[in-house]
């Protein structure tokens, strides 16, 4: 008997040609294996119980990094051979298949990497078909050696043999490679090459001890390192990158060393020991040597340990800041040169190599949440990686929101989420979406039918969308931002959409499809439409967008709404000044530039400022974050925040005037905090309530940026689980919107679908 098996799914340079090869000798089958650009394909001839006992094995024996998607098996006609071979690549154009994300080094290689008598023995990017670089590296189909960035490097005799082994771990690993044939470490300062291999790592070593911040290049791109324990260094750094509070990661060497100062779950572990080496959130520890200067305002650090072997043997017991070398909120930098050029005003010197990075490919941020994982930023380890659609879609490109940029491009039925790519806004975040844009479409060989967007007119991911959509004669759809939210959240869920999701959006910003700023919905949304049942009363935004970075601006708006002085001793009151004060009655009296907002992230900043805890951001959601930081959320007492059952709309002004007589009678800032937190969730379940009522549906999502604060996510979960409900929460993507541009393509595809 002989069959044709073709395998889907990330099956290329994870070791899968070696894995077949080997059941197939094992069961004594004839035939060979190939990969081509569909996947891999197999023909395997046999007794019939053999055929049966390999096809079970190669379900549940596959490798470590391999992602079966589909196996399907055709009979064909038996034919004279004896043994079994592996084939090289074969390309058919207008097919694909799907590409392995970088991983962190096996057991195996760190062995050899710190086993002097190995060849590799401190070899910092030694690598096999388990671990090592893939998604950086590849520049086209199928997965081979030429067609990455280690072509330029010819194998030498002893890894050649190794690549050709279909018994060895490194059989056709494409990045293999050793200290002979291999890239080099070299060291620079000042514009000039100083040392390479051991003595730059060494170098790059006495640096950061002495207290400088050195530029070191990774597998995505270039991070900037000092060491996390002197003050003086993060300072320093923090300044030169213009970063303002937003917190650095930190890497530490070793669980142990993160234990030190920080506690970890037995979930949180898993995490940070996983292949994928995401930077983890983790509840900081009081008292620790870490500088004050990493994470101001909050009792959470994000740490991560090495992902490569070089970042393996760089750091020591002192663990070092490791903040993604890049300009503000632009994407990582990725090539020598333009390091060279970009972060001489930052880094005092460089660590880098001769291994290109195709495309850049900025670090995951993860957390735990109840034992799962709660996605803060889905990159490095997990891009590029599909999520699974509900049913299968003409192909939509859709280029997510203005914020923590990926764009999602679909294919039957995944969604090929991109990595992180930044803030919308610099020409280098523009350069990188469309350099990413057009990768995805050559290594998935696809060409979108369908372009998405977010609804908000200014956005420039909306404008490159049009522009784009116009280019190729595309139909462009617009896609709600909440309905996109929550969109993704059904599609994680593996809801088909036949029946409708109950949801709550809690969020920065949304243009709504009134025209307002959206941000505090219960909405009842499928993969078509969005309906709004219920909002938080909107409250103008004075001059819109530019309000969120001074709270106080949104404390005041918030005042004026309900009635209430902005009296002299109020923090809000004290952070504006004179001038701005009478301009913005003026403006807020005469409704002159004011955009009504029902945002919750908005209410967030009023009462974070009301509170003095935050007049001035300097990254998104830093008042929020600070006023939850400071939350105690132990007592059971709330604020009234009535819900009006007759228009659905929730009206926070009783909130406020409680609140700020707590505050004037001298009830502590930590206490108002936590009331104000449990104001909400309580909101959150009468909101959920109101659903039902009338939807009879006992079940709701949650998605939107706001919930990223564990405070009040915990709160609203354990209440509405006290109340009956069953609560959806993202474990895919990531609840900001990083995640929207996965729910955009699906509701793009359904409505396209109809076209
Ligand atoms: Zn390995
Ligand atoms: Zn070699
Ligand atoms: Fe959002």
């Amino acid at each position: 008997m002989r069959q044709r098996v073709r395998i889907k799914g990330v099956v290329q340079g994870v070791g899968f040609r070696p894995f077949v090869y080997q059941l197939a000798t094992r069961h004594h089958l004839t035939g060979f294996v190939s990969n081509d650009s569909e996947g891999v394909l197999a023909e395997v001839q046999g007794e019939e119980s053999a055929l049966a006992q390999f096809h079970t094995d190669l379900r549940s024996q596959a490798p470590p990094l391999a992602h079966i998607e589909a196996v399907l098996i055709e009979s064909i006609q038996e034919i004279i051979e004896s043994g079994f071979v592996i084939h090289n690549s074969i390309i058919h154009p207008g097919t694909s298949t799907s590409v392995s994300p970088d991983m962190a080094p096996c057991a195996d290689c760190l062995r050899e990497l710190l086993d002097p008598s190995d060849r590799r023995y401190r070899y910092p990017f030694l690598n096999c078909t388990n671990c090592g670089p893939r998604f950086t590296i590849q520049q086209g189909l199928p997965y081979d050696r030429p067609r990455t960035t280690m072509a330029k490097f010819a194998l030498c005799a002893a890894c050649q043999e190794e690549y050709d082994d279909p018994l060895n771990r490194r059989f056709h690993a494409q990045p293999n490679a050793c200290p002979k044939c291999g890239p080099k470490l070299s060291y620079h300062e000042n514009g000039q090459f100083l040392a390479e291999c051991e003595e730059a790592l060494a170098l790059a070593q006495r640096a950061l001890g002495a207290g400088r911040i050195v530029a070191i290049k990774g597998i995505g791109g270039f991070h900037l390192a000092c060491d996390a324990t002197n003050d003086q260094a993060v300072v320093l750094l923090r300044h030169r990158k213009r970063r303002g509070d937003k917190p650095f990661a930190v890497l530490f060497n070793s669980i142990e060393t993160i234990r030190q100062v920080a506690t970890i779950s037995e979930a949180e572990e898993r995490l940070l020991l996983s292949p994928q080496r995401a930077i983890v959130l983790l509840e900081v520890r009081p008292g620790t040597n870490l500088s004050h200067a990493i994470a101001p305002g909050q009792t959470q650090i994000g740490a991560l340990l090495p992902y490569s072997p070089l970042h393996e043997l760089l750091v020591n017991e002192t663990p070092l800041v490791f903040t993604s070398g890049n300009v503000s909120d632009e994407p990582i930098i990725k090539d020598n040169e333009e390091a060279f050029q970009r972060l001489s005003s930052v880094a005092d010197a460089f660590l880098v190599h001769d291994r290109d990075i195709h495309i850049s490919c900025d670090d995951s941020v993860m957390s735990v949440f109840e034992r799962r994982e709660y996605p803060i930023r889905r990159s490095r380890g997990y891009a590029p990686l599909p999520v699974a659609l509900p049913r299968e879609l003409p192909s939509v490109l859709a280029v997510g929101g203005e914020l923590k940029s990926t764009f999602c491009l679909t294919r039957e039925r995944q969604g090929y989420l991109s990595q992180y790519l930044g803030d919308f806004g610099s020409p280098q975040t523009l350069a990188a979406f469309e350099r990413a844009v057009a990768h995805f479409e050559s290594l998935f060989l696809t060409t979108p039918r369908i372009v998405a967007c977010d609804a908000h007119p200014g956005y420039l991911s909306s404008r490159w969308a049009r522009q784009f959509a116009q280019n190729r004669q595309l139909p462009l759809l617009e896609v709600q931002h909440h309905h996109a939210h929550l969109a993704s959240l059904m599609v994680e869920k593996g809801m088909d959409g036949t029946a409708p999701l109950l949801g709550l959006c809690f969020d920065g910003t949304g243009y709504g499809t009134d025209g307002t700023i959206w941000g505090g919905e219960l909405l009842l949304v499928d993969y078509h439409q969005c309906r709004r049942l219920a909002h938080l009363r909107p409250v103008p935004l004075p001059g819109g967008d530019g309000c969120i970075e001074r709270p106080y601006r949104m404390a005041l708006a918030y005042l004026f709404a309900a009635g209430l002085d902005w009296s002299d001793d109020l923090p809000c009151v004290r952070a504006c000044s004179p001038s701005e004060l009478r301009l913005l009655r003026q403006q807020l009296g005469r409704n002159i530039h004011c955009v009504p907002t029902s945002s919750i992230g908005r209410l967030f900043d009023a009462v974070a400022s009301l509170l003095g805890v935050c007049q001035h951001v300097t990254y998104e959601a830093q008042a929020a974050i600070e006023l939850e930081t400071l939350a105690e959320t132990r007592e059971n007492e709330t604020y009234p925040l009535p819900l009006d059952p007759s228009r659905g709309v929730a009206d926070p002004t009783d909130l406020l005037k409680s609140l700020l007589t707590d505050l004037q009678s001298g009830v502590p800032r930590e206490r108002i905090a936590g009331r104000f937190h449990r104001s909400l969730a309580r909101l959150i379940v009468d909101l959920a309530e109101f659903g039902s009522s009338h939807t009879n549906q006992r079940c709701i999502g949650l998605s939107g940026g706001v919930f990223l604060n564990r405070k009040l996510l915990q709160l609203s979960v354990d209440q509405l689980r006290e109340a009956g409900w069953t609560v959806l929460l993202h474990e895919q993507v990531p609840t900001n919107d990083g995640g929207i541009s996965l729910g955009q393509a699906v509701v793009a595809g359904h409505l396209g679908a109809l076209l």
